[in-house]
């Protein structure tokens, strides 16, 4: 068994160690005797869809968004198809906001893909700082780091958590990041997997199910990833 993973734009969506999630979803493969393939895309380059099982776009600062922005309008249709029929797709917060229908900055107007039912508009103050949400299908709270201009407000689409610390979405209404079919996206960097083995394996478990029809992952031994997000957990709440 192999899973292909594309990693869309290193070098621009690259902000607080969003590749970690990569070697992550490696590792956690490997450790279980599944192998991985990751393929770099940059900003040019054909992307394969239909030889991919798992997609991760991280975080960037608008700059880079708007060129990667230009670039995704293009994958329009193969990125819509990948997403509805299954495909995994990991967006962080710079990747997350191009997930939806807009980005709107002072400098000006991003089209998203429009893949979740969301749009984002900035504000300040920028929203930084630790976050930990609940998510009630999964076993332990969900640990991060946020900062982010944008406001995201979601329409008919599910929050990939509530907010037990910190902003989420917009500060206001208690929600964080948003799920449909097997995207997720979220504001989590950290990077999110490394510190949530618990979504690492939720991913991968989406992936393996679309191409292998597996369903359930062996359990790995993560007695010191529950330690460290616990103490995140009790030192916040
Ligand atoms: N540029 C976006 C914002 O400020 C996303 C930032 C990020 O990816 N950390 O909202």
């Amino acid at each position: 068994m192999k899973l292909e993973i594309a990693h869309l734009f290193p070098d621009l969506l690259n902000l607080y160690g969003d590749r970690g999630n990569i070697r992550c979803m490696v590792m956690r493969l490997k450790w279980r005797g599944i192998d991985a393939n990751v393929t770099e895309y940059r900003l040019n380059d054909p992307i394969d869809f239909g030889g991919t099982d798992i997609i991760l776009l991280g975080g960037g600062s608008d700059r880079e968004q708007q060129l990667v922005c230009e670039r995704l309008q293009k994958t329009r249709e193969d990125f819509s198809r990948y997403a509805e029929d299954g495909g995994t797709v990991l967006a962080v917060c710079g990747g997350y906001q191009l997930m939806g229908h807009y980005y709107e900055t002072k400098d000006g107007h991003m089209e998203g893909l429009s893949l979740l039912d969301l749009y984002t508009v900035q504000d300040s103050p920028r929203l930084t700082g630790n976050i930990i949400l609940k998510n009630e299908s999964l076993p332990y709270e969900i640990v991060g780091f946020e900062n982010h201009g944008g406001r995201t407000h979601l329409g008919n689409v599910t929050p990939f958590g509530s907010v037990l610390y910190g902003f989420g979405n917009n500060g206001k209404d208690g929600r964080e990041g948003a799920m449909y079919k097997n995207i997720i996206g979220t504001y989590l960097h950290g990077p999110l997997l490394p510190k949530n083995p618990h979504v690492c394996d939720l991913l991968l478990a989406k992936a393996l199910d679309r191409k292998y029809g597996i369903s359930g992952l062996s359990p790995l031994d993560d007695e010191t990833e529950r330690k460290a997000n616990r103490y995140i957990v009790d030192r916040f709440l």
